[in-house]
């Protein structure tokens, strides 16, 4: 059918990208526009429900022309976005970012990724003393054993994550959008397909709900909805928080963010529990199921607000080697999170092939979340059919890309034995059993 302002839009999944869909409709002047989510927003499952998330520069995924044009073009949309828009402006912080690493390979692959030269802002780091320099006397205590890094003190940061992606979803629903959260009502078991069209979802209360366009934007969960022809590995990181002082909260504010490709990263304490964020970094863990009526392995995306152990041993490598004064104190929180890497890590926006009424917003690649001002404005210009023609190549149905997945591909991330591992392989004692909060959060 026809799509005009009064058309009905169903919106699958109220995360990252699903409230920034709903919100650029709303914008576009879209009346009946319907958000649907399992929890309540800010979904305890989203991988954007976090305190805080880096909003750096770089090209993540190859090198061919159509895919620097369109991370560029992002970037440049995120930042204009990130300083203007008064729904999320308020939420970014222009710290500056160190990145650094140990080993030759780590290293080469920053070059490529990072250009950080003297043109581009960077300052090469190449002593414990020179790391140490970069934040004020007292945070950074390390021996920072063998790093190399570059310091960039503006034009990135991070960004308050689950206060930008509220401030999103409420905009959103002030504009008009109807949200349906929680459930069984706002949880999608299955979409409705009917002459070989999508016509809408069912959720699990039994209801219909009906729309001229559905838009999927499930993350993660979104190979449970749709056969996405290995298009989509649902991955796993780990993140962990520690309680630190008001007086300590207040020694670390507006810090750069700190990031090694091989040991992770961590930006300031968030303002409100004065908590410090510690993601160790590795190339993410599957969950390997094999379904007995097909024989065929996937990776199933769970829930847990705990991680493995071996996690925790290196987030705590990492405190060792750069704030060693924090190493030994315990977690007050920590939970996996799960992302959805396409096979070159280029995002999946595009109307599907033969479903013709069903928009896809998925394949985040694990760096989805800086773009959350204006990813919704290109979902919301593919539904109307006029995506920027180098996004939708680049971000087009790719199911030959996929054949024969090597579902253990790195995709260019380090650490952690440089492996893609597998929370099969995770003995039930091997996690950690921090207690949990009152509202998973
Ligand atoms: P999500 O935000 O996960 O949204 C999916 C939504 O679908 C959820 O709300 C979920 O509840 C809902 N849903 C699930 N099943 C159903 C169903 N059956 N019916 C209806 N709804 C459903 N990105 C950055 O840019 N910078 C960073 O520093 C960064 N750091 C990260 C650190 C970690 C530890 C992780 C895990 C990710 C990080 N990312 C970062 C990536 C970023 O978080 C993701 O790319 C982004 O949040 C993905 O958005 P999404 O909308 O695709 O998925």
């Amino acid at each position: 059918s026809q799509l005009d302002h009064s058309s009905s839009i169903l919106i699958v999944g109220c995360g990252t990208w699903g409230s920034s869909t709903a919100l650029h409709l709303a914008r576009r002047g879209y009346q009946n526009v319907t958000v649907l989510d399992p929890y309540p927003v800010p979904s305890a499952i989203s991988a954007g429900n976090d305190v805080n998330k880096i909003v750096e520069q770089g090209s993540f995924s190859g090198r061919n022309n159509d895919e620097e044009h369109v991370n560029n073009q992002l970037l440049d949309d995120a930042t204009e976005a990130w300083r203007n828009d008064d729904v999320f402006k308020s939420f970014y912080h222009d710290t500056g970012y160190i990145i650094a690493g140990t080993r030759p390979e780590t290293i080469e692959w920053l070059h490529v990724r990072e250009q950080p030269t003297p043109e581009n802002g960077f300052r090469e780091l190449n002593t414990a003393e020179e790391f140490r320099k970069t934040m004020p006397q007292g945070v950074l205590t390390g021996d920072f054993p063998g790093w190399k890094g570059w310091y960039k003190s503006t034009g990135a940061g991070w960004v308050h994550a689950r206060k930008a992606l509220v401030s999103a979803a409420m905009e959103a629903q002030r504009l008009g959008v109807r949200l349906v959260t929680g459930s069984p009502q706002g949880q999608v078991t299955s979409l409705i397909v009917e002459n070989g069209d999508v016509r809408g979802a069912k959720t699990a209360d039994g209801a219909e709900w009906r729309a001229d366009r559905t838009v999927l934007c499930a993350g993660a969960n979104a190979p449970q909805l749709l056969d996405m022809k290995d298009q989509l590995r649902p991955t796993a990181w780990t993140l962990s928080h520690i309680k630190m002082t008001a007086e300590e909260a207040k020694l670390y504010r507006n810090l750069p963010v700190l990031f090694n490709l091989e040991r992770g990263f961590f930006m300031e304490p968030d303002e409100d529990n004065h908590e410090l964020k510690i993601c160790d970094e590795h190339p993410g863990y599957l969950n390997m199921v094999t379904d007995p009526a097909t024989g065929k392995s996937s990776s199933v995306p769970f829930a847990k607000h705990q991680i493995p152990l071996e996690a925790e041993q290196r987030a705590r490598q990492f405190l060792r080697e750069a704030m060693p004064h924090l190493a030994e104190r315990p977690f007050s929180f920590a939970r996996i999170c799960w992302c959805a890497d396409t096979p070159n890590r280029a995002f999946l926006i595009t109307p599907h092939p033969e479903h013709k009424s069903l928009i896809l917003g998925v394949g985040d690649s694990g760096h989805g979340f800086m773009h959350i001002p204006v990813i919704g404005r290109y979902i919301s210009d593919c539904m109307e059919g006029k995506l920027d023609e180098r996004m939708k190549r680049s971000w087009r149905w790719r199911p030959e890309t996929a054949e024969n997945r090597n579902w253990k591909d790195t995709l260019h991330r380090f650490g952690g034995g440089d492996q893609v591992m597998d929370f099969q392989n995770v003995k039930n004692d091997r996690w950690t059993a921090i207690r949990p909060r009152p509202a998973a959060l």
